[in-house]
């Protein structure tokens, strides 16, 4: 022991600077940066991963409104304006959903007055054009309808919402099996879409209270004449360049067809 001094203890003094070394080391060694990084970084993605989803449903809102609107002026400016009358035509345009049936790049357009490509060459029909043969079919909640060239399933959904069962053809594959997909993701369980060739119409199911084809072809085809029943209703475009709406009815004493307006619908292709 040393008088007056610290007794000098290379032992503990050891220790002592082992503990301060190890603690520095360890400290030096604790991911500090890391785990800071760690923890900032989810303070500040936090509040983005909360408020993203309430973004992202307010963006879905503002646009349903927007396209509800859209639909709304379509009916009133394209459908009534122009005369269609039939009260259940205009609620199934007021109800289904048009941008729903084209490219995500033109929904859009979809609810302008004419019609939009929806690949493969093809097209979904101005709104006007669609009501006014829906219209011409008069169509009653018990009648089973055909129709030929199911495209996007746009006619083929507001045929559904007033006929009791909606059978449609389509001679493309790829839209015959994209259409069915959103028709059945949209609900609809009284369609029934078939990859074929509408010329045949479709004998399984015939005959028909209504047959509308939404393309044209040189002549009518006789099997859907066949497929009719007698007081059907048939509704198609005929012609070449320049083609003409008919709509022709079935009656006991014969076929009457009458013309309504001239038309340009994408022609009818005749399967090899
Ligand atoms: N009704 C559709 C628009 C149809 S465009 C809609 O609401 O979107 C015409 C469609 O008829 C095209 O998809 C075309 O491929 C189809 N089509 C053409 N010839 C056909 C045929 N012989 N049989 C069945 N579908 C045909």
């Amino acid at each position: 022991m040393q008088p007056g001094g610290h007794r000098f203890d290379p032992v503990h003094l050891h220790q002592n600077f082992y503990f301060m070394y190890s603690l520095q080391d360890k400290l030096s060694r604790f991911p500090f940066d890391e785990m800071r990084s760690r923890i900032f970084g989810k303070i500040i993605v936090l509040p983005f991963l909360l408020i993203f989803p309430q973004l992202a449903a307010c963006a879905q809102e503002n646009d349903d409104a927007l396209f509800a609107q859209m639909r709304k002026d379509m009916v009133h400016e394209q459908i009534i304006a122009r005369g269609i009358k039939e009260e259940k035509v205009i609620a199934a345009f007021r109800k289904v959903e048009r941008h729903k049936f084209v490219p995500e790049n033109l929904q859009r357009s979809a609810y302008e007055d004419h019609p939009l490509p929806i690949g493969y060459e093809q097209t979904i029909s101005q709104p006007y054009i669609v009501a006014l043969m829906t219209e011409l079919a008069r169509l009653k909640p018990e009648d089973r309808v055909l129709e030929i060239g199911t495209g996007s399933g746009y006619q083929a959904a507001i045929l559904a919402e007033i006929a009791k069962q909606v059978y449609t053809i389509e001679i493309l594959k790829p839209l015959a099996e994209s259409s069915q997909k959103r028709l059945k993701e949209l609900g609809y369980k009284n369609i029934q879409v078939k990859w074929g060739d509408g010329y045949l119409g479709w004998e399984e199911f015939a005959p028909f209270d209504v047959i509308i084809v939404t393309a044209a072809p040189d002549e009518v085809p006789r099997a859907l004449v066949e497929q009719l029943k007698t007081g059907g209703r048939l509704v198609i475009p005929v012609g070449e360049s320049f083609q003409e709406l008919k709509l022709i009815t079935k009656t006991k004493d014969g076929i009457k067809e009458k013309s309504i307006i001239p038309v340009r619908f994408v022609p009818m292709i005749k399967s090899k």
